[in-house]
């Protein structure tokens, strides 16, 4: 049974989306999605313990270029998620941007996006878990038929800030993380960068997506 403020609670959620509401996360399975946006791509690195970390290059000092740490392109979008209608903030791996790429590459499906960059269809993207350890995920990429967004969610989709200043805002966050760590002797911050270093070189297999 819905309790009587669900659709205020719900209403709430999309108009002031926090925390996890706010990201774009992939289930397994379907996923329905319309990209909103023009993609800005950024550079990551995956810390096993710490999660996904900002690259802000090797020349400001990035401590996990400096530990030799695989940096990934990861591309930043504003997407409609279909699963509760709201407009989020998605990071994309290569592997799932190529694919959506390759599909905007389709000849019958006529892919015209519009200027501010909001594809003309939906896509569903398929995430298939790898079943047994070490398999990797996969993601299929089916286009949907062409179809026009609510007139009020062209006026959010205008309201979206540019990727490229999104990025920008999470770099300026990274290099101030940055600034904390003058306080950590540099003995210090070499060992713990050593220790996961051994870490992620055994769990590499499981960590080849960042989702
Ligand atoms: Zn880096």
């Amino acid at each position: 049974m819905e309790g009587i403020f669900n659709k205020t609670l719900e209403e709430g959620n999309k108009k002031f989306p926090s925390g996890s509401s706010k990201f774009f996360t992939f289930e397994e399975g379907d996923n329905r999605i319309r990209i909103l946006s023009v993609v800005q791509v950024f550079g990551q690195h995956y810390i096993n313990g710490l999660g996904y970390k900002f690259c802000i290059g090797l020349d400001n000092g990035c401590p996990y270029c400096k530990g030799k740490y695989k940096v990934s392109p990861t591309y930043f979008v504003w997407v409609l998620d279909r699963a509760d209608g709201a407009i989020k903030e998605a990071k994309l791996s290569y592997t799932v941007f190529k694919s959506i790429n390759d599909v905007t590459a389709i000849e019958e499906y006529n892919f015209e996006p519009t200027a501010q960059g909001t594809f003309p269809y939906d896509i569903n993207i398929r995430m298939i878990d790898g079943k047994k350890k070490g398999e990797k995920r996969s993601y299929n990429i089916l286009p949907g038929e062409k179809s026009e967004l609510t007139e009020e969610e062209k006026e959010e989709v205008r309201k979206l800030k540019n990727p490229m200043f999104m990025v920008e805002e999470m770099k300026t966050k990274a290099l101030a993380d940055e600034g904390k760590l003058v306080d950590v002797s540099e003995e210090e911050v070499e060992k713990v960068v050593e220790e996961v270093e051994e870490e992620i070189t055994e769990e590499k297999a499981k960590v080849e997506m960042p989702f």
